[in-house]
């Protein structure tokens, strides 16, 4: 091993494993920099701080769209802006479907089921739609519901948090100094504004974003950096599966050992937060990544289909957690 890799991973052992502090990101970025050759120790290290920090247990979520496609913002990845030419088209779910969605959900061992709509933020008609879908779940299914509507005002915070939302998610999806390659109808801090209101309201933060959009390494630590600021409860990581049709249509799937070198680096960077493998996993490590991440520091998945792209079937994700013998739990304050 160079001494370069060996310094930082002594390092981290130290600093992480031991002591339960994350890397800073000059660290992050050290580690994204080492070269393949350490990636197997970098990923023991990651799994050994996530059984430390975390435990053994993994988190099972299912997500539904309410509102798919017809979106005014123009996020460059996001194939649900209907700024861009891509084949996703506008449509709204059911109450019934919605609930037996949260059924199907729950049925496959999931604790949390999210509730997703393609929009810049609610309107009345859609925090309409989200109370009388929550009401009608929870008179028939026993799930943690958690939403993600874009950004929010106060009162809207308020009213999801009356509704019982336990955990809102609102990603911002790279580095604040990146941001504005990637989005330009709204800005970054627009997104922590709604972020903190969330987390003062009293619900679960939930933001992650989507790697291999273009940034640099400098970018992903500085990425990794900004989620540790915000500190919160769950990062769901995805990586660009590049729609067509969307400006990142030609972009580059990120190399497998790129992607798993920054799962490892974000589980140093949040030691104790839930990491949730997200959309993208499937182009970008094939089937044999859900177990490389799993054993490198991703403590939480997302069953079946993501929004606008088919994920693996829940089965695989579920055997995979047993032969792992990783037992499904809900992880979050509440329980
Ligand atoms: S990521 Fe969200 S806000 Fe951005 S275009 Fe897609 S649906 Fe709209």
């Amino acid at each position: 091993m160079t001494q370069a890799a060996t310094d930082v991973l002594a390092l981290a052992r130290e600093q992480v494993l031991e002591r339960g502090e994350g890397l800073s990101r000059d660290q992050v970025l050290e580690v994204l920099q080492l070269s393949d050759d350490h990636l197997e120790d970098l990923l023991a290290l990651a799994h050994e701080v996530r059984m430390k920090w975390c435990g053994p247990e993994v988190e099972v979520e299912g997500i539904i769209s309410l509102k798919t496609g017809g979106c005014p913002e123009d996020c460059h990845f996001c194939s649900q802006s209907g700024l861009f030419a891509s084949p996703v088209r506008s449509a709204w779910l059911d109450i019934p479907s919605l609930v037996e969605a949260a059924k199907q959900t729950a049925k496959s061992g999931a604790t949390e089921f999210c509730i997703v709509a393609a929009v810049r933020g609610p309107d009345e008609r859609l925090l309409a739609q989200v109370a009388a879908g929550i009401e009608a779940i929870r008179n028939e299914v026993d799930i943690q519901i958690a939403c993600s509507l874009g950004m929010l005002t106060q009162e809207q915070v308020d009213r999801l948090k009356e509704m019982g939302v336990h955990r809102y998610n609102h990603n911002l999806e790279t580095a604040q100094s990146y941001f504005p390659n990637v989005v330009t109808t709204h800005s970054w801090e627009e997104r922590w504004g709604t972020l903190e209101m969330v987390r003062e309201a009293g619900m679960e933060v939930c933001c992650g974003g989507i790697l291999g959009m273009g940034e640099t390494l400098e970018q992903r630590a500085e990425f990794a950096a900004n989620l540790a600021e915000l500190d919160p409860h769950e990062v769901p990581l995805n990586f660009l599966n590049p729609r067509p049709g969307t400006p990142f249509g030609d972009l580059e799937v990120l190399p497998a050992s790129e992607a798993l070198k920054a799962v490892a680096a974000f589980r140093l960077a949040l030691p104790r937060t839930m990491l949730r493998f997200a959309g993208g996993r499937e182009i970008t490590l094939g089937d044999l990544g859900a177990k490389q991440g799993i054993l490198g520091g991703i403590n939480a998945v997302i069953v079946g289909n993501y929004l606008t792209t088919l994920g693996r079937p829940a089965e695989a994700d579920l055997e995979l957690l047993e032969d792992l013998q990783m037992p499904i739990k809900a992880l979050n304050a509440s329980l």
